[in-house]
């Protein structure tokens, strides 16, 4: 089969996630073949740096005859069982010890999902259940924030704070409210995006991230304590743009929610497993969560897995005072994927990866990333980990490009024909690559960056020709 097969059956058949169907086949998929270390291939042959590690997930790279080797022996040994009633297999019990182990000293249980998804599903269930039990019915409200991601279920879309998944399909879920998002750089460099004050003058990043969590305060007071059950919060917002929060912030939410009883969420989904130098961002921000989604770098995205791990506080509510949770999934603890989530976390740590990112290959991504800063289209260089954002902007103004321009779709589309995945969110450009990334990947990686910039830049001086937004919808996943 060749390209234009694939393709043909691609469109004859294959409605893709976060896709805008009729544009996709129109243009045709890129079809990927095969992928080792930081690099996929497609069907022209073109090795391409994934600068995204697959969907933020591929921790480990791609290519690890480890874990091939972990989901063989599993599926030879026990392809499935499940632990509905009253059974368990080891591979499950021994990724929930493993698990509990490298979470803070305060989380010694989880349950076990097949998503991220299906972890934010969990949460919202167990949150609100968990008040029930303590003889506070009324404690349902959770508190989110605008441009968060907590997935694409029905719980996920009400929880996260997409403005364009919230128009489609609702209603959503009752009893979630959304504060505003500690993006500085968005909405509070030039006081852009604060509704009903109009364009103010620049703030000060760390002001502006206590305004943010006065903003949360003001939130619980208006509901009321007596009706909040929770926040929950990514720990550095991904597909909302790698929105690093400014160094005040978690330390002021942190002050708002030791005022009042409520549950802290930390959505470890991308953070987690070594993205920002810590086996979870709770522990790089020192929060405490009662409960912490996790799915993506937990199996390197070989295989779906997710789950929740859940803090004492919850953990003995449920299981001194609750009786039976009505809850879970058919693949709950997945044995196959269990088994290759265990030799996952196992091998990020023989290695140290995890170290790796704080103390070496993430400072040096931050060094080199942040010289970009000097090229006239970046207004802002920002990483944190193996995380990394540019913003955008009108080298003629400094100020962001009108979004109708689709600026980032052109630069993340002369990013991938130069051979690099880049994501773009708007106009912030985003990287987050496998944790075991070499700095000489990490050069090639800045020199493609650099010269998709310089096109970018290219194509906006040509006379005439405002660049033509790929029809595309940007995919917030
Ligand atoms: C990807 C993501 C999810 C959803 O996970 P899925 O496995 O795609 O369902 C939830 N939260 C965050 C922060 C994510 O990035």
């Amino acid at each position: 089969m060749h390209t234009r097969d694939y393709q043909a059956l691609d469109r004859a058949h294959y409605l893709h996630p976060f896709t805008d169907f009729k544009a996709l086949g129109e243009e045709g998929s890129r079809i990927i073949e095969h992928a080792e270390g930081v690099y996929i291939h497609d069907s022209e042959g073109n090795r391409i740096l994934d600068g995204m590690a697959g969907l933020w997930c591929v921790n480990l790279g791609y290519g690890r005859e480890e874990l091939v080797a972990a989901a063989t022996e599993q599926m030879r040994q026990l392809p499935y069982y499940n632990s509905f009633f009253k059974t368990a297999h080891p591979p499950a019990v021994k990724l929930a010890e493993t698990l509990c182990r490298l979470a803070p000293a305060h989380v010694n249980h989880v349950f076990f999902t097949g998503s991220g998804s299906e972890a934010n599903d969990t949460v919202l269930r167990m949150v609100r259940r968990y008040w029930a039990l303590k003889g506070q019915p009324d404690k349902q409200w959770v508190i989110g924030r605008k441009n968060a991601y907590h997935g694409s279920t029905v719980a996920g879309v009400s929880l996260g704070g997409m403005a364009p998944m919230h128009a489609q399909g609702g209603p959503l879920v009752p009893k979630i409210a959304h504060v505003r998002q500690p993006y500085w750089f968005g909405e509070g460099r030039s006081g852009e995006g604060r509704s009903g004050e109009g364009r103010t003058a620049g703030q000060d990043p760390e002001a502006f991230g206590r305004e943010c969590a006065a903003a949360l305060e003001a939130k619980i007071q208006e509901l009321g304590e007596e009706n909040v059950a929770a926040f929950i919060a990514e720990p550095v917002q991904g597909a909302g743009g790698a929105i690093i929060p400014p160094e005040s912030y978690w330390p002021a939410v942190k002050a708002v929610l030791a005022k009042y009883d409520i549950l802290l969420v930390v959505d470890e989904v991308i953070c987690g497993f070594g993205r920002l130098g810590e086996w979870f961002g709770s522990v790089h921000y020192g929060l405490e969560p009662d409960l912490m989604p996790i799915a993506k770098g937990l199996s390197s995205g070989y295989l779906p897995i997710g789950g929740v791990l859940v803090g004492d506080r919850v953990a003995e509510t449920l299981i001194e005072e609750g009786g039976e949770f009505f809850h879970g999934f058919t693949y709950s603890g997945h044995p196959v994927c269990a088994a290759v989530a265990q030799r996952n976390l196992e091998l990020l740590e023989a290695e140290g990866l995890v170290d790796r990112v704080r103390d070496e290959i993430g400072p040096y991504l931050a060094s080199r990333w942040k010289a970009l800063e000097a090229h006239p289209l970046v207004g802002e260089a920002r990483s944190l980990g193996l995380i990394g954002a540019l913003e955008l902007v009108d080298p003629a103004t400094g100020e962001r490009f009108a979004e109708s321009r689709g600026v980032g779709t052109l630069c993340r589309d002369l990013c991938f024909a130069g051979g690099l995945v880049m994501r773009s969110v708007g106009d912030t450009m985003i990287i987050s690559p496998p944790l075991v990334i070499s700095r000489d990947e990490i050069d090639e990686l800045i020199d493609k960056a650099r010269a998709a910039l310089d096109a970018t830049l290219a194509r906006l001086a040509e006379p005439q020709s405002d660049p033509r937004p790929d029809p595309q919808e940007e995919s917030p996943a």
